[in-house]
């Protein structure tokens, strides 16, 4: 089998999982759409995420990298990865990322912004006013 079709299982195992379980309410992040070319790895929908994440791309990509633990590059709409990734790894990382930076702790909205305050980040939650410090 190779690496594509495992990736196929993989999201259409996802998919099955109760949307429940999932969590996250009416928030959805759009799963990871790749293209290998020689070792290395594109997220060829790359705008449709950070745009779901409402966050500007050098800034997602930034952590994104820093979490993924490689370097990489905007090209047009993709995102071009040294190295090979898996979708389910790269989702998962997506995810830790919407948590950290997107998502409010206290009612789980997706509308927040980032404020920054001298050397400090706060997430400003735009549903419930709540502000946390990023760490
Ligand atoms: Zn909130």
């Amino acid at each position: 089998m190779d690496l594509k079709d495992y990736d196929k299982l993989l999201d259409e195992a996802y998919e099955k999982i109760p949307e429940d379980v999932k969590g996250t309410s009416r928030f959805e992040i759009p799963k990871v759409k790749l293209r290998y070319e020689g070792k290395n790895t594109y997220i060829t929908n790359f705008n449709r995420i950070y745009q779901a994440l409402n966050r500007s791309p050098k800034h997602f990509m930034s952590i994104f990298l820093k979490t993924a633990g490689t370097r990489g590059k905007l090209r047009g709409n993709q995102l071009f990865l040294m190295g090979e990734y898996k979708a389910n790894v790269l989702n998962k990382l997506i995810k830790k990322y919407a948590k950290q930076y997107v998502i409010c702790d206290v009612c789980n909205a997706p509308d927040t912004k980032i404020v920054k305050e001298g050397k400090k980040q706060f997430l400003q939650c735009t549903a419930c006013g709540a502000r946390e410090e990023i760490e």
